[in-house]
């Protein structure tokens, strides 16, 4: 038991590290080239299995290494075609967590929307997952596993084409908070030996956790989304607890500066259509006026309820009046359709399964914050 867990899982290390792995073991960096392209295109975990590989290096990775993937724990079907999976995760205190994972069908292309930690330390007012709190970040072959297994679940039965085209971080979890990881799992997505998608298909939504948006301008070049919810700090405070660290003046400037370093297209900001809370025309004029005459797109979620919520939907007649009135101003707004509800995996409803070891703390991490405002 002990030697499988000292071996070097492979899955989630970005093309420079696996060189590096593969030096120490005397091989040459084209080795990893070949792994790369045996563990994500073809999806192949066994070593035995890479039959141009030379047997005897075959054998001493398998001594050293290993592709190691989540286990599922159950693979549902909507009634729309999209598909949510729940990963069994070890849990930080040896107690049993889950995670889930979402692929979502379209016409043209297939979304998967992967999770980036058990749980969530955030604490957003309306999302399922942050009543879970948090137990640990993921680690970047646990992020780049859900894609692995999806991706061979997907085009395992003959004339499926529901392949993934895009990959978005809405699942569980802040991805921000977890950089050290995700940032390795995007440069797998992104890198041509890895899911080789393009830097556009890959989306990292965030709360605003502003210094790490500074950050990645620097290291990666994926399309950002944003999590705005509301059109000013007195309502985001309390919609988005990390406002009263990081308010909406600085997140936004944050994003412009992202997009000119990226030299992006544009920043989608989500927007929860939470009735009677964030959903009056006065909202969208002021939401309009912090985003006019920049690249931003707002794309209007409507709420998802679970159990235990204090919120409601807004009515569709109210969402429709709210995209419209943003138009008017000059602002592209679109409303996302809601998929997969009838599973629990439409936005926010990802629960897993989630043992809180922080809730105490993060309650009084929450409080000191307010207090440095
Ligand atoms: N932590 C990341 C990813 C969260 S999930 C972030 O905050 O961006 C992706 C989107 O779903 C976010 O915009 C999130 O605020 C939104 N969301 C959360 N709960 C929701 C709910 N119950 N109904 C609709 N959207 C929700």
């Amino acid at each position: 038991m002990n030697g499988v867990a000292n071996k070097v899982n492979l899955l989630g290390l970005p093309r420079r590290e696996l060189e590096e792995f593969v030096a120490t073991i005397g091989a040459k960096p084209f080795r990893a080239r070949q792994l790369m392209k045996w563990i994500y295109r073809r999806g192949e975990s066994d070593f035995a299995k890479m039959t141009d590989l030379a047997k005897d290096f075959r054998a001493q990775l398998a001594e050293v290494a290993e592709v190691r993937v989540p286990e599922v724990v159950t693979l549902q079907a909507s009634a729309d075609g999209t598909r949510k999976w729940v990963l069994r995760m070890p849990g930080s205190s040896g107690v049993e967590q889950a995670i889930e994972t979402v692929f979502i069908p379209e016409l043209g292309r297939g979304t998967l929307c992967i999770s980036s930690q058990v749980g969530c330390a955030l604490d957003c007012a309306f999302c399922s997952t942050a009543q879970q709190g948090f137990n640990r970040n993921l680690t970047a072959a646990e992020i780049v596993g859900q894609v692995w297994l999806a991706n061979r679940e997907l085009g395992r039965e003959p004339g499926d084409d529901r392949v993934i085209t895009n990959v978005v971080f809405m699942g569980m979890g802040e991805p921000l908070a977890n950089y050290r990881n995700v940032l390795p799992a995007m440069q797998v997505f992104l890198d041509d030996l890895g899911y080789d998608l393009s830097r556009r298909r890959v989306t990292l939504s965030t709360s605003g956790i502003v210094p790490q948006i500074y950050k990645l301008a620097e290291d990666c070049n994926v399309a950002l989304a944003v999590s705005l919810h509301a059109p000013n700090d007195a309502l985001r405070d309390q919609l988005v607890p990390i406002n009263r660290r990081h308010p909406i003046a600085e997140l936004l400037a944050a994003c412009w500066h992202y997009l000119e370093r990226q030299n992006g297209r544009n920043i989608t900001f989500e927007y929860t259509m939470l009735d009677g809370v964030n959903d009056q025309p006065e909202h969208a004029r002021e939401l309009a006026g912090l985003l006019r005459g920049h690249e931003a797109k707002v794309n209007l979620i409507p709420f998802n309820t679970f159990p235990g919520t204090r919120f409601r939907r807004s009515p569709a007649p109210v969402i429709a009046r709210f995209r419209d009135l943003l138009q008017q101003q000059g602002v592209i707004a679109t409303i996302r359709k809601t998929r997969g509800d009838d599973i629990d995996a439409a936005c926010g409803q990802l629960v897993g399964q989630v043992r809180d070891r922080m809730q105490y703390r993060l309650g009084q991490k929450l409080v000191s914050v307010s207090v440095q405002q």
